[in-house]
């Protein structure tokens, strides 16, 4: 199991001049395949007007490495025409902006460089692309990694980046044993419930603000309230924040049943949903999750409140129904197991997700898709 992201590492100033020779090598195959592209669309002749593809463009410019002057590599120039077609596609138009190399130009397009896996080989402290051996701040340990895609970029200043994706065994943190995995039950009257039968409930910061909040409304104090309401959404994203990072250091493994905010949010029980905040606690789970190498997973919680975690059965004395959103407690009349209604569901939720995984489903899931190398955003997720 694996998950990539992507590494941002600064590259010593010394290589800014071969770097910005490339970036220029770079920009002429962009603004050829810009032109040529758009010179087949707009052409007053009878010859069909034609889309070019990544592999047309690559054929139009293969001899670019030896008549050119291009120093940049056959592999840049193939994935500069990929990722120019992409961009084509995404933006839908038939002519993208020019990349402009004269860096006196308001125009000038920050330098950027992209690889392809496999381009990109790290020895001793140094990576070496295309024939150069090039100095970097190792701040990761590179040696550790094994390098793919990925682009030099220049930043504001001149300075330039390497940021390149690379693959993170998720396998390394295997689960020790049960203890080190958790099912979360997602519930109205407590946010999360889970397997080993704690809680969070972050919804208690809304309900004492109430009060202060009604006597602000019924004033029409409309800064207060906002005041109010802003201070009401810290509080709980500060506490989702704290319980998500908590959770994702503890575990190996966690799985929360697929509860369907949106649907919940329109019966009744509205507030409480929207209160809840469910959305945001799945989804820092899930990002840190990927971040950690946590294996997270969202199960099917249809029948978990109903099942007996101690024998699997659906006994006669489960909680159905609508006269069953009110019990709390339960005894199972099969095996005589007595559950608290919430703990048993997040029991449920983790012998699911523990099924899961050794069905080896989850291999293909836990992935996180790899960004495009001029895309690239660094670990903080911050966009260069
Ligand atoms: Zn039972």
């Amino acid at each position: 199991m694996e998950t990539v992201k992507t590494l941002k590492l600064r590259i010593k100033d010394k290589h800014a001049k071969a770097m910005l020779a490339m970036a220029r090598d770079v920009n002429m195959v962009w603004n050829f395949a810009n032109e040529t592209q758009y010179r087949s669309l707009n052409r007053y002749c009878d010859r069909p007007k034609t889309w070019l593809s990544a592999y047309d463009m690559q054929k139009l410019t293969a001899g670019f490495v030896k008549c050119e002057g291009v120093v940049v590599g056959a592999q840049t120039v193939q994935e500069t025409c990929e990722e120019f077609v992409t961009r084509l596609k995404h933006a839908k138009k038939q002519k993208l902006s020019w990349r402009v190399s004269n860096r006196k130009s308001p125009k000038y397009s920050l330098g950027w460089v992209p690889f392809k896996k496999g381009a990109l080989k790290y020895k001793d402290g140094q990576i070496r692309f295309n024939g150069l051996n090039i100095g970097l701040w190792d701040s990761y340990g590179l040696s550790k990694y094994e390098l793919r895609a990925g682009s030099f970029n220049e930043d504001s200043r001149g300075r330039w980046y390497v940021n390149v994706a690379v693959k993170v065994d998720v396998e390394e943190k295997r689960i020790p044993d049960g203890s080190a995995s958790i099912g979360i039950d997602l519930g109205l009257k407590t946010m999360a419930t889970y397997s080993d039968g704690g809680s969070f409930n972050p919804t208690r910061w809304y309900r004492a603000s109430e009060q202060k909040l009604g006597i602000a409304q019924r004033a029409n104090k409309k800064k207060r309230v906002k005041a109010i309401h802003a201070k009401i959404a810290n509080q709980r994203k500060d506490a989702i924040h704290r319980e998500t990072s908590a959770l994702v250091k503890k575990h190996a493994a966690i799985f929360v049943g697929n509860v369907n905010a949106q649907a919940l949010a329109k019966t009744s029980m509205a507030k409480s949903v929207h209160d809840a905040a469910w959305s945001m606690f799945r989804n820092q789970l899930k990002y840190k999750a990927i971040r950690h190498q946590v294996i997270f997973e969202e199960v099917n919680e249809a029948f978990s409140t109903q099942t007996c975690s101690s024998c699997g059965a659906l006994p006669d004395s489960r909680p159905k129904g609508i006269a069953g959103l009110g019990i709390r407690d339960w005894t199972c009349i099969d095996c005589g197991a007595v559950h608290d209604r919430d703990v048993n569901a997040a029991r449920n939720i983790l012998a699911r997700g523990h099924a899961r995984l050794a069905g080896g489903i989850l291999g293909s899931r836990a992935r996180e898709d790899v960004k495009r190398p001029s895309d690239a955003i660094n670990e903080t997720g911050e966009q260069k």
